[in-house]
């Protein structure tokens, strides 16, 4: 009989506040070690807590962008442990009454994979090991975080993987956070379990903490997938802990037994007021959404005809779906402004950072007016591409770098003509050609070419040069 994979995600992801939560310092990422601290967030005692009402704002943002109920009333909690990356000795994050519940991510084959509850909470400090000590930076101490716990609902690593990586790009898209996963701003611990395929209840389950890559996380799940199958199938039986994933020896490892709530001593912040939300600013918060990515994509789809696989790539990045809506302003061929962008464009954003700033030194009505020439067939396809090579180079617009009277194709008598000198011209690849080599038809749409200075259509050349060698045989 076959096992059946059981996932539930908590994903902790670093709002974009400029401010902690509970005081004036920066989130800005790195920094000396415990610069951007103050008597707040290293929890001297004698200090009061300040909630800064951005982060409820950007959760809310968050919480109505995965389709959760928002709560008008929410309060603050103490969650108590001793480590000592927290030096208050407690968390304080949202126990009972969290700030959003009841939403959920859609994955693409349209099944809603459920979110329990996002609620706020502020980040601990990062333990430092090196060269056998270990040190504590707290400059992540009292930065803003919102927890998104997802129902038991995930089934593969698949799907795991593409209701985070559609949750990181909701949030992008919203603003809330940069998401990064190398520099920690969305990690997730997941929560496995394994059944028999036809059972109904979840089997004892472990959790895997602070996972914050992808790749990692498809690991980690793999490895626990089969050691929970081979314990129970031995007739062990499944112990209930906390667990890390060993990415040396791709294996995870127990790191403690799994606290039960009540460890946690959990009580209200009596430092802290209930969190009021009135359902007009939930409005408002609302009607400041930006297009979601599933939606844009539904959009793309309709309005461009695109293939699917070009849309994914275009609305991956919020700002290059926007250049390419420019770049397509009353352009017939929708189908080649996405070709330019997804090649050459993508080609010069090399970096992911490139693609999610847009950073194309020209404007999309200068790609906008290169389509066009082509479309009226000014320019060749061939002519277009060294074009843009240079406008990328160097930022300027067509008409600074091909003149009118360049802007010519070769019509179609004189490419003839042309065609015939150039298989007197080359004879040596005509031969090869004759003899079963296609490739030598390539010199000679070169030497077409250069005659031409690329003003010729290689694709009508190289028809017309197949129908003379043709007639030669
Ligand atoms: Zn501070």
């Amino acid at each position: 009989m076959s096992w059946e994979l059981i996932v539930g995600l908590e994903t902790h992801i670093e709002l974009s506040t400029n401010t902690k939560i509970f005081c004036q310092c920066t989130t800005e990422f790195g920094g000396k070690p415990n610069t951007h601290c103050c008597p707040v967030c290293i929890g001297l005692p004698g200090t009061l807590p300040k909630l800064n009402m951005n982060v409820v704002k950007y959760a809310v943002k968050a919480g109505l962008a995965t389709n959760c109920n928002i709560n008008n009333i929410s309060k603050m909690d103490r969650k108590n442990y001793m480590y000592p990356d927290l030096p208050k000795a407690y968390q304080i994050t949202q126990y009972d009454r969290p700030l959003c519940e009841g939403g959920y991510i859609t994955l693409s084959s349209g099944k809603k994979i459920n979110i329990t509850r996002i609620h706020i909470e502020e980040d601990a400090g990062k333990l430092v090991h090196e060269k056998g000590n270990i040190f504590i930076d707290y400059n992540r101490g009292g930065i803003p975080l919102i927890e998104v716990v997802s129902e038991p609902d995930i089934r593969s690593i698949d799907e795991a993987l593409e209701y985070i990586e559609n949750l990181r790009l909701i949030m992008k898209y919203i603003g809330v956070s940069d998401v990064k996963m190398q520099e920690g701003s969305l990690r997730c611990d997941v929560n496995i379990s394994v059944r028999k395929v036809g059972e109904k209840e979840f089997g004892t389950r472990t959790e895997i903490k602070n996972m914050n890559s992808l790749n990692f996380i498809s690991k980690a799940i793999d490895y626990e997938f089969k050691r929970q199958i081979k314990i129970l199938e031995d007739g062990g039986e499944i112990n209930q802990e906390t667990r890390k994933y060993n990415s040396d020896l791709k294996i995870t490892e127990s790191m403690r037994g799994k606290e039960d709530v009540d460890d946690y001593r959990y009580f209200r912040d009596p430092d802290l007021v209930t969190i009021l939300i009135s359902d007009g600013e939930i409005d408002r918060i609302k009607h400041e959404l930006p297009e979601l990515p599933h939606v844009k994509f539904q959009r793309f789809i309709k309005d461009y005809n695109l293939p699917y696989a070009d849309v994914e790539l275009l609305i991956k990045y919020k700002k290059v779906a926007e250049y390419f809506e420019e770049a397509c302003k009353n352009v017939g061929n929708n189908k080649m402004v996405a070709n330019f962008m997804l090649g050459q464009i993508f080609r010069y954003l090399s970096t992911e950072e490139e693609k999610d700033n847009c950073n194309i030194p020209i404007p999309p009505y200068y790609l906008n007016e290169l389509i066009k020439l082509i479309e009226k067939k000014k320019i060749t396809y061939n002519m277009a591409k060294n074009t843009l090579e240079k406008m990328l180079e160097t930022g300027e617009s067509v008409k600074n770098i091909i003149s009118e009277k360049d802007m010519v194709i070769i019509d179609e008598g004189a490419l003839k003509i042309l065609c015939e000198k150039a298989l007197l011209e080359n004879n040596e690849a005509v031969k090869s050609y004759l003899n079963g080599k296609e490739k030598a038809l390539k010199s000679i749409i070169g030497y077409i070419m250069k005659e031409t200075n690329g003003k010729a259509d290689a694709k009508l050349a190289s028809k017309i040069i197949k129908k003379l060698l043709a007639g030669i045989n």
